[in-house]
């Protein structure tokens, strides 16, 4: 890691995913999707462009990859619809976009991008959302574009349980979202969801909401979260871990450690986070068998993990 080399991570979700299960093929699809994701966010960060370009970049190729619970491949609620949800956040002047249940946007976390650039406010939800949006130029697809083969046998199995799950739990991947630092050193964060598989319609997240699953400043750290939402709002997870540092000079790792280790567990928020420091040393901890992450640095290897190391 250099002190004016760019960074990036990304996570795909955390969840119950075990080395002794988990089926090769799949793995080798997974992980060929996350290495695609970080050579997306890695591309605009190498010609010298923006972390929010970059983060954004890297949630759109998760978005669009069927694998990963947003976007196209998003999980249901229980009425067999999608509410999707996305947020990004500029850590050099706090600029902030999300969208809460949007069924009809295709890559949700380029909207939040379109607020976070454009409009006085930060958050937009569900009908207002896709007015907004189609009012800025965006086309407002049918929702039958989110929808699976692999979601919809998932959506029937855990319907018939009544259980809401996070999709990981179910076998499959999940959230998706990207932390960076450019070589200017400024940070973005951006994470993008369907939510919880068989949540209830109108249900909202922690990945829409700025300091729940997303946050990003320059003076402390870039987070994404991925988890039991309600578990990461009750504990404003990601801002909690910029204050840490902010206020109380805690290290990053420290931080995180202690948020996801020590504290979540205790509301039984199981999940993790990906972050980057000031300078771009990144941290991927989570408190699941598993997480899908992938991280590089400038003139380093990109590293793609799945299970525990
Ligand atoms: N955090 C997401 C939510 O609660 C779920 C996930 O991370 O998989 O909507």
């Amino acid at each position: 890691m250099s002190e004016t080399g760019w960074a990036i991570a990304l996570h795909g979700g955390a969840g119950v995913m075990r080395r002794e299960t988990m089926d090769a093929a799949r793995e080798a699809e997974v992980r060929a999707g996350l290495a695609a994701a970080l050579a997306a966010g890695r591309e605009v960060l190498d010609a010298g462009g923006s972390s929010l370009d970059a983060v954004q970049a890297t949630v759109c190729s998760l978005e669009d990859n069927p694998c990963f619970n947003a976007g196209h491949g998003s999980v249901m609620t229980s009425d067999g619809t999608f509410e999707l949800e996305a947020a990004i956040m500029r850590g050099s002047d706090l600029a902030a976009g999300g969208v809460i249940n949007v069924s009809h946007i295709r890559n949700p976390v380029s909207l939040a991008r379109y607020i976070l650039d454009h409009s006085e406010h930060v958050v937009f939800a569900g009908a207002g959302a896709e007015r907004y949006a189609a009012g800025a130029g965006f086309e407002l697809i049918s929702s039958g574009y989110f929808e699976t083969e692999m979601r919809r046998a998932q959506f029937n199995a855990t319907r018939a349980s009544g259980a809401v799950t996070l999709d990981h739990d179910g076998k499959r991947y999940g959230t998706v979202g990207a932390v960076a630092r450019d070589r200017a050193g400024s940070l973005a964060a951006a994470t993008s969801t369907g939510g919880l598989n068989n949540k209830a319609p109108g249900r909202v997240g922690d990945s829409g909401i700025i300091g729940g699953g997303t946050y990003a400043n320059d003076k402390s750290c870039a987070v994404s979260a991925t988890g039991r939402g309600e578990a990461f709002m009750r504990m404003t997870v990601a801002r909690d871990i910029a204050a840490m540092i902010e206020y109380g000079g805690v290290a990053l790792a420290d931080a995180v450690e202690r948020k996801v280790m020590t504290e979540l567990p205790v509301i039984n928020g199981r999940g993790g986070v990906i972050a980057l420091t000031r300078t771009g040393a990144p941290v991927l901890q989570f408190n699941t068998p598993g997480m899908y992450r992938a991280a590089q640095c400038e003139g380093e290897a990109a590293q793609v993990a799945v299970f525990a190391l």
